[in-house]
C-alpha cells in the first residue's frame, strides 16, 4: 500500500511507501502527528476558555446574589411563645431553603458546574446550586437565588430560582 497523504497545493496523493503500520510514509506520518497534536492543543485551549467563561459568569452571579440578599429586608415573622405566652418577632422572617435549578443536565454548563462550580445533581433532572448564605432567612435566600439565576439567564444559560419553607 502507498501513503494516503493528499497534498492540496502540490502533487495530490503522495504515493510513497507506507511506514510500518501507518497509513502514511515516514515524512507524512510525522506531519499528520504534528497536526493531531496541534489540534488537541487548540481544543484544550478552547476548553480552558470555556471553563474560564463559566467561572466568570458564576462569580458575577454569586456577587449579584450576595448584593440582592444583603439588600433584601424580610418581612418580620411574628412568633408566639407557647411557654411564656408572649408574642415576639423574628427580623429575618420565615425560614426555608432556596436553590437554583439549571434544567439541562448534559450540556457544557452542567458538566462544568458539577466539576468546578459546586452544583449538585438535581433530583428532578438537571443540576442544582444551593444557597448556603443568609443563615435560614428564606426571603434573603430567595433574593440571592433570583439574582443569581438572572445573571445566568443574561448569559444564555437557563436557570430558575426555587425555594421551600421549612
Ligand atoms: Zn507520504
Amino acid at each position: 500500500m502507498t501513503c494516503a497523504w493528499i497534498d492540496d497545493d502540490e502533487r495530490g496523493q503522495c504515493g510513497k511507501r507506507e511506514y510500518k503500520t501507518s497509513k502514511y510514509c515516514f515524512e507524512h506520518k510525522a506531519k499528520a502527528h504534528k497536526i493531531w497534536v496541534d489540534r488537541n492543543k487548540e481544543q484544550a485551549e478552547e476548553r480552558q476558555k470555556q471553563r474560564d467563561k463559566f467561572a466568570a459568569i458564576q462569580k458575577e452571579a454569586i456577587e449579584a446574589g450576595m448584593e440582592a440578599g444583603k439588600n433584601c429586608i424580610p418581612e418580620p415573622m411574628i412568633v408566639f411563645d407557647n411557654i411564656t405566652g408572649e408574642m415576639g418577632k423574628v427580623d429575618s422572617g420565615g425560614k426555608g431553603m432556596a436553590w437554583i435549578v439549571h434544567r439541562n443536565g448534559r450540556d457544557k454548563f452542567s458538566y462544568w458546574g458539577r466539576k468546578y462550580g459546586n452544583w449538585k445533581k438535581h433530583h428532578y433532572g438537571g443540576i442544582q446550586y444551593w444557597c448556603f448564605e443568609f443563615k435560614q432567612s428564606l426571603e434573603k435566600k430567595q433574593a440571592f437565588c433570583r439574582a443569581f439565576a438572572k445573571v445566568l439567564n443574561n448569559n444564555g444559560i437557563n436557570a430558575m430560582a426555587q425555594s421551600r419553607e421549612d
